[in-house]
């Protein structure tokens, strides 16, 4: 795990949140020769011209994800710090970015991590870990890709 610093220009002075496709860009430039997936974590907020934020944001089988900490905290919405609450949205939302990155869609099941989460709360109600036909296809484009 390497920190680096926020991407120049990332910042929505309007907005006030960075925007997420500019720090995936710049995760992207800098993959290492050996990595097989990254996974960026920002702690901020992110946004998308066409969302008011995003958890996270990640190339649909590509190589790079990122993830959002501000809003998985409950300071954000107002509330007393939970931390293992904080790391278990955390767990959950890198795994469906990566999820992603590994060329998986959004799952219909409600309990399924690949499920989409628009607010905390979703986040909250999925389960932390891929139904069988999210891992399934998990399986199999990871088998294939290290072949
Ligand atoms: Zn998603
Ligand atoms: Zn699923």
């Amino acid at each position: 795990m390497r920190p680096r610093a926020v991407p120049a220009g990332s910042f929505d002075e309007k907005r006030k949140q960075y925007v997420s496709t500019k720090i995936l860009k710049a995760i992207i430039e800098e993959v290492p020769d050996d990595a097989g997936k990254v996974l960026g974590v920002i702690d901020e907020d992110l946004c998308i011209p066409i969302l008011t934020f995003v958890f996270g944001e990640a190339q649909l089988g590509g190589v790079g994800a990122v993830v959002a900490l501000a809003r998985l905290r409950q300071e954000f919405h107002g509330l007393d710090p939970d931390e293992p609450l904080f790391l278990e949205r955390l767990h959950k939302e890198c795994l469906h970015e990566l999820g992603h990155a590994y060329g998986l869609i959004h799952c219909h099941h409600p309990e399924c991590v690949m499920y989409l989460s628009n607010t905390v709360f979703d986040v909250d109600r999925k389960g932390r870990t891929m139904c069988g036909a999210c891992s399934d296809i998990l399986l199999a484009r990871t088998k294939r890709s290290s072949s």
